[in-house]
């Protein structure tokens, strides 16, 4: 029974239609990190009717908004999440052919569609272009806001069409107009993903199948992929790779609480022992500034914070 001194968004959360709403739900088992403390108000959407309804109510009642995708990239403060943490479900998780049989295919794809389902579907069908999501975890959504990638190219190649859910209603954008870069996007804040429309190529599915195996093989003997971790920490800089960087400053194995730089891949933390976020966090700080004194480069965050982070440090 929730207490009186809840807020009314709370009861008018929990009446929407097609919304499965938990209220301080523990969100480190949701995360790939598997550390972190609850978001004070859940939903999962199921329709896009209860997405309008919950996204008319944060607006109207100035409730602080986060997209939750797969939560495979994030840090989540051990305080917890304020406001809503809001999560496409099921009416969200599809892939439809648009066009076939020409020099190249349109598929439009829900955003809570795995990145590795798209990939095995689009794979079996013979259609290059999602090959840069081999081994990368998470959602379609999360992976269009973090242009997701890696030697093999970066989502927005493929990308044509983001079907972004801001305000009153749906509106497709073109992808040319959403500022991608490395590992970013300009998405207007507080816009939810909703679909997005991807240009695939005919290929053969040998060779796809060879390409994807090749980056496979590339993680397994690179990334320390049996511990958990939100992937690389860091963005590589301009003046070279984060993980280089970082082992040349001597700070490879470096531990703080239950968090360690990890001796395999000197760009992820990883949790080894039951770690608070605020473990990895002073790891970052210490990480970033002996980076700083020893090469001089500032490196700026991949993985994306959740909650507050200045209030944790200052406890
Ligand atoms: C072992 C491991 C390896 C990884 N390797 C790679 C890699 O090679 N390349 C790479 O790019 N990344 C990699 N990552 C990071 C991560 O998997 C990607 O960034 C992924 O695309 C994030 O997707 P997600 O659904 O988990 O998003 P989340 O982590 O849930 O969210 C990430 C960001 O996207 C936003 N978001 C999520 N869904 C939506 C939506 N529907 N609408 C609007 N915003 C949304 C969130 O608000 C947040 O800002 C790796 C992670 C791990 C754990």
């Amino acid at each position: 029974m929730k207490s009186s001194a809840q807020p009314t968004w709370h009861q008018a959360l929990a009446n929407i239609a097609e919304a499965e709403v938990s209220f301080e739900l523990p969100l480190a088992p949701r995360t790939s990190f598997r550390m972190g403390g609850p978001a004070e108000a859940f939903a999962v959407v199921h329709s896009r009717a209860a997405l309008g309804a919950v996204l008319g109510l944060t607006r109207a009642e100035g409730v602080p908004l986060f997209v939750w995708g797969g939560g495979s990239n994030l840090l989540v403060a051990d305080q917890g999440v304020r406001g809503l943490v809001l999560k496409l479900g099921d009416g969200f998780d599809y892939l439809r052919p648009l066009t076939a049989g020409g020099a190249t295919a349109r598929w439009e794809i829900g955003a809570a569609c795995s990145a590795a389902r798209a990939l095995r579907q689009s794979t079996k069908e013979g259609l290059a272009g999602l090959e840069m999501l081999a081994g990368v975890p998470g959602t379609l959504g999360g992976a269009v806001k973090m242009n997701a990638g890696g030697r093999e190219g970066a989502l927005s190649t493929s990308l044509r069409r983001v079907e972004l859910w801001q305000g009153e209603a749906p509106r497709w954008a073109e992808a040319a107009e959403l500022g991608f870069a490395y590992r970013t996007s300009q998405l207007p804040p507080d816009s939810v993903v909703v679909a997005l429309e991807v240009e695939l190529v005919p290929t053969a599915v040998e060779t796809l199948r060879a390409r994807i195996e090749a980056a496979i093989q590339r993680r397994r003997a690179t990334q320390p992929l049996n511990a958990p971790s939100a992937g690389s920490v860091f963005k590589n800089p301009t003046q070279g790779h984060a993980g280089q960087l970082i082992e040349a400053a001597g700070c490879k194995g470096w531990r703080e609480g239950g968090a360690e730089v990890s001796p395999v891949h000197a760009n992820f933390i990883v949790n080894q022992n039951r770690a608070r976020a605020i473990d990895a966090w002073r790891l970052i700080e210490r990480v970033r500034a002996q980076v700083l004194q020893h090469s001089g480069i500032t490196l700026e965050l991949e993985v994306r914070l959740v909650g507050s982070f200045a209030q944790e440090v200052r406890s």
